[in-house]
């Protein structure tokens, strides 16, 4: 991914300028928190591009043309959480269509497929994303591919350009969820997927201080029908979210290599330890999908799953144990944060094909010092080996 001055600013640059020019009518640097919910017309129909803040609020804009580039997206619309955008995402579709969804992924999504897009009629069924299971699983009416790559909570590396061949082969749309990777580490549209969701929650906002969701894409009619859902329904930030998410987006960068400098070290450490069991990275060469991770993503991610010898109990354990990494759900943001998916994220698969082994533990690795984060590690795991 070198980048050329001719191909004009670069990911960096764009993270801090991109859709925020000086504010044109005070020269403020920052984009202004447009904190209103109604515009002025001088006439009926009549207004300087806004109308009512549901429909559209310039701080929403900026975030929108900022994250919208930075995805290599024609167009971005900004939703109040991840799941806003999912659910919008899926009333692309009619009853009776179907979704294939890769057979690892969060589990509020699952949720929301189950109890909410199935009852009026979405089909839906996980399959593990290979070229046959996926042929085997399609259906006359499938007309959407969905997936997580790395997915949560099990890191599985999906290779999205061969996804999109197979997708626009049978008239179906590839819908990748880039949280974990985020634009910096991968863009999903410049490899043939066609919208891009994510939870910008998570590292795009970066501090653990706001709840937001985003989809991009290039295709105009997806796009404009998005954007009329998201007037529609609803579902949208305000403009203080959308200023926490600006904000967060203009350091992804730095953040990111130093997320990934530190989870490397951590998953080094977690493979070599004799509690655990199974680490879960795919900066590992020993991961499944490690050459297709190194070939379409710029590093690994800041985020590591791993099992521990000894099952639920153990896991229980460690993850009341640390004390740098604190027991939280969610990801993405400077603090280190430990969880376990079978109980916590990832409670709502319980009971289903999908439930998640209870041994498992992931992490979210931070950016704080990386001696820090390894002596807490080593010092839960030591403790729970004793007991
Ligand atoms: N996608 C992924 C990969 C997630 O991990 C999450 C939440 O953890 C979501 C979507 C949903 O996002 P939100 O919690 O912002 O609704």
């Amino acid at each position: 991914m070198a980048h050329e001055p001719s191909d004009g600013p670069a990911f960096e640059t764009r993270a801090i300028h991109g859709g925020q020019p000086p504010d044109p009518s005070t020269g403020a640097v920052i984009t202004p928190i447009y904190q209103t919910s109604t515009f002025a017309q001088s006439s009926v129909g009549q207004h300087q591009g806004y109308d009512y803040s549901r429909s559209g609020n310039p701080t929403r804009t900026a975030l929108e043309d900022c994250l919208a580039g930075l995805e290599g997206a024609a167009h971005g619309s900004a939703f109040a959480s991840g799941l806003a955008a999912e659910d919008a995402i899926l009333r692309l579709l009619d009853p009776g269509d179907h979704v294939l969804i890769g057979n690892d992924f969060y589990g509020g999504t699952y949720r929301l497929l189950s109890q909410v897009h199935t009852r009026v009629g979405i089909g839906c069924t996980p399959v593990a994303l290979t070229e046959g299971d996926l042929l085997a699983a399609w259906q006359p009416s499938t007309r959407m591919v969905w997936v997580e790559t790395p997915s949560n909570p099990l890191l599985r590396i999906a290779d999205i350009a061969a996804l999109a061949e197979l997708a626009h082969g049978r008239d179906a749309l590839l819908v990748v969820d880039n949280t974990f990777a985020t634009p910096y580490l991968q863009r999903p549209l410049e490899r043939g997927a066609d919208v891009v969701i994510h939870s910008t929650t998570k590292y795009l906002g970066g501090h653990s201080d706001v709840v937001g969701g985003f989809v991009a894409t290039s295709d105009d009619g997806v796009a404009e029908r998005i954007a009329f859902l998201q007037n529609a329904t609803g579902a949208v930030p305000g403009p203080f979210d959308c200023f926490l998410v600006l904000r967060g987006i203009k350091t992804l960068a730095v953040r990111m290599d130093r997320h990934c400098d530190n989870a490397a070290q951590v998953a080094e450490m977690l493979a070599g330890h004799p509690m655990v069991e199974r680490v879960y990275y795919p900066g590992l060469p020993g991961h499944g999908g490690h050459d297709t991770a190194r070939e379409q993503m710029r590093r690994f991610g800041g985020m590591v799953s791993f099992t521990v010898h000894g099952g639920e109990s153990q896991a229980l354990a460690v993850a009341k144990s640390t004390s740098v990494f604190t027991l939280a759900e969610s990801l993405g943001a400077v603090e280190s944060l430990i969880e376990h998916p079978a109980r916590m994220t990832h409670a709502s698969l319980a009971g289903s094909s999908l439930a998640i082994d209870p041994a498992l533990l992931r992490l979210s690795v931070g950016i704080e010092n990386i001696d820090d984060l390894l002596a807490d590690l080593r010092a839960a795991l030591d403790g729970a080996c004793a007991n």
